[in-house]
């Protein structure tokens, strides 16, 4: 095969305690999939089918690297999140099947630019330029089922810095891991690379340059980074 320039690199994210990568396939996200980050954010929480967003694989940001303020916005806000990583696809996955699908689960953040969300949502134009920028997708270590199975009962917390300004627990999700897997691959063929970040509890806020952030999620993993 001849390129007619040299292909990028695969974004890659680390797999805990091995020198093996995980190669991202496509970013999804999940909106207003807790109930109490649905009321801050001014809406009403109710059983609607889930909001669906996605990111550019190459958006994420490992190893706890720095993550460069980005242009454009006057409000950058954190959101931690529970990530999916599968390590099986499909189209139309039962929800009984669907944890056969996931590879391992890590902790991650879905930074918006809650300014261009904002005037988007009024305007009722798209989201991208809000979530899908460079650096938006800030990810930890990948942590494999083979080792922590499939948690469902694990505080998931926010700090910047050493001020703790999300905590939640992961079964407060609205829509269950296997819930949106099962929807996801109503729309979408998912394929074994893709990253799936399910949502952020209560107590979102702006960040600054020189802020840290501490997020994790018990018994899958952590990170520490800072916003330059
Ligand atoms: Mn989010």
């Amino acid at each position: 095969m001849e390129y007619v320039f040299e292909p990028n690199q695969i974004a890659c994210v680390s797999v805990l305690d091995t020198s093996a990568k995980f190669p991202v396939h496509r970013i999804y996200c999940v909106g207003q999939n807790y109930a109490d980050h649905v009321r801050e954010m001014g809406g009403e929480p109710q059983q609607a089918p889930p909001v669906f967003f996605s990111k550019p694989a190459d958006a994420i940001v490992t190893d706890n690297k720095d993550v460069p303020y980005p242009s454009a916005t006057n409000s950058l806000h954190y959101e931690v999140e529970l990530v999916i990583a599968l390590g099986k696809g499909g189209r139309n996955i039962a929800a009984k099947a669907a944890l056969d699908c996931v590879y391992g689960y890590a902790v991650g953040i879905d930074f918006t630019r809650r300014d261009l969300q904002a005037a988007a949502k009024s305007a009722g134009r798209p989201w991208d330029a809000a979530k899908g920028f460079d650096g938006s997708a800030p990810i930890s270590a990948i942590n494999p089922v083979a080792r922590i199975g499939h948690p469902s009962n694990s505080v998931i917390e926010l700090s910047v810095n050493g001020e703790l300004k999300q905590q939640s627990n992961i079964e407060n999700m609205i829509w269950s891991v296997e819930e949106i897997i099962a929807e996801l691959s109503s729309f979408f063929e998912l394929a074994s690379g893709d990253l799936i970040y399910t949502g952020t509890p209560a107590g979102v806020s702006s960040v600054v340059a020189g802020d840290s952030i501490s997020a994790a999620v018990q018994d899958v993993g952590e990170m520490n980074f800072k916003v330059i």
